[in-house]
């Protein structure tokens, strides 16, 4: 059982490549993290400073409040598995699990037993005399899970195990790790860039970006709720709809925020208005996945977005629909954050503290911003379409009017930062 901290851990490569930036994260134990990111983000490097196959640069990692910097690999007490779960190729299955036993010279009796036991976990019974050539990549990365599993290590460390198996075992392994790694309670860290695996197996999901931490939180936090819009595009598909919108704070009725011809109100009780009423005549980010979206035959009802059909896709159990609505996209690559690491869920100044958004809130004129003004860009456009599914085509063809009927309980406002606008808690 293994707590694990990281205290503003960096790396920087020989040749001076940044691959991990000041992070901070706290793994208590018994937790399944996952560390989820784009490849090149930094995950891999993190999970071997754990293992202590890689420097630190800076900063601590604790293990179970021991620094563990100085540490070798063998004293961590750490089990690693790789995308290729590379296995001794003239050992058998049973060699290969029995391994690491084999080398803490423990008991010839009770490890055959413990190998057996695992390999009837894994359903690696039949093949237990076979050689790793003869099994297919699944099982193949079955008996390194085991081999890895059998040590009863304080910490597990996956690194894509799943990356190189097809479609359909990866589901497969995916909900057997989660049980096995689950059942057996010992503290793991998992990377993927795959945002299913991440939301599937983890307790709590840490989202990487060029090497520093942008959101940490348990699947439904990140997703419902995330920290910044490089989170919110990266998870879910459809990808989140990230449209530029410009803000305007009106006394009396609430902030709205103008998406090109269109425009979307947050009356002042909801507690976002106040935080937005302090970016008033800003261009913010609007970020609206498609289940918040619900196609309505009233326009005119509540917040609505309107557009035409531009094409639907069939996606089998369900219609992906392009709505051109005269809206301007945001690509979430381009909205810059901070690059300094800063605490997740620290709490931007409110609104009420500023002065003009006060004389807003007390009624004053306020400056007006003009619904036509064209918006200055944050980041670079993809493309000018909303997404949404439909669940049937009946009645709908490409060319027609459609009308969105918003939930704007779901609707997410990230500053020119790529920040939330509201607090975030987690
Ligand atoms: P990920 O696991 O998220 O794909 P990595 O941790 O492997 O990312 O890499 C992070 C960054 O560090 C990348 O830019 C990568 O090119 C660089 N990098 C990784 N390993 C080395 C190395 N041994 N020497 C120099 N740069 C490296």
């Amino acid at each position: 059982m293994s707590e694990v901290v990281l205290e503003a851990v960096s790396k920087v490569y020989p040749g001076g490549q940044r691959a991990v930036a000041e992070l901070s994260l706290t793994v208590p134990d018994g937790e399944f993290l996952v560390l989820l990111g784009p490849s090149g983000c930094g995950k891999s490097t993190t999970l071997r400073m754990v293992a202590g196959l890689e420097e630190v640069t800076g900063g601590t990692i604790w293990l179970d409040g021991r620094p563990a910097n100085e540490l070798t690999p063998r004293e961590r007490n750490v089990a690693m598995v790789f995308q290729n779960g590379a296995l001794y190729p003239h050992r058998s299955v049973r060699g290969n699990i029995g391994f690491p036993l084999q080398m803490a010279k423990a008991d010839p009796a009770e490890s055959a037993e413990r190998v057996t036991e695992m390999a009837r976990a894994l359903g690696l019974e039949q093949m237990l005399d076979r050689l790793p050539g003869t099994l297919s990549g699944g099982q193949r990365q079955r008996v390194a899970m085991g081999r890895a599993i059998i040590r009863e290590p304080s910490l597990f460390l996956m690194d894509e195990p799943l990356s190189n198996l097809d479609a359909a075992l990866r589901n497969d392994l995916r909900l057997e790790i989660g049980g096995l790694v689950r059942g057996l309670g010992v503290t793991t860290l998992y990377v993927t860039h795959d945002q299913v695996e991440a939301l599937t197996l983890a307790d709590r999901i840490a989202v990487m970006n060029e090497g520093f931490l942008e959101d940490v939180g348990t699947p439904t936090q990140i997703y419902e709720n995330p920290a910044t819009a490089f989170v919110a595009a990266f998870l879910g598909a459809p990808p989140i709809n990230l449209l530029s919108a410009t803000v305007e704070a009106v006394a009396g009725e609430g902030v709205k925020l103008h998406l090109g011809r269109q425009r979307l109100v947050l009356p002042w009780t909801d507690p976002r208005a106040q935080y937005l009423a302090s970016h008033h005549a800003d261009e913010v980010v609007v970020g609206i996945r498609s289940d918040a979206l619900r196609p309505t035959g009233d326009p005119h009802l509540g917040a609505v977005l309107s557009g035409h059909l531009r094409t639907l896709e069939f996606h089998g159990h369900e219609w992906l629909a392009h709505i051109d609505a005269g809206v301007t996209v945001v690509d979430p690559a381009t909205v810059s954050r901070r690059r300094e690491p800063e605490p997740v869920g620290a709490v931007p100044r409110p609104a009420g503290m500023a002065g003009r958004a006060l004389s807003l809130l007390r009624g004053g004129a306020g400056r007006r911003v003009p619904a036509e003004r064209p918006a200055p860009h944050v980041g670079a456009h993809r493309r000018a379409e909303l997404l949404t599914r439909l669940h049937s085509r009946d009645g709908y063809t490409p060319g027609m009017d459609v009308h969105l009927a918003v939930d704007l309980d779901r609707v997410l406002v990230f500053g020119k930062d790529g920040r939330r606008v509201d607090p975030v808690s987690r």
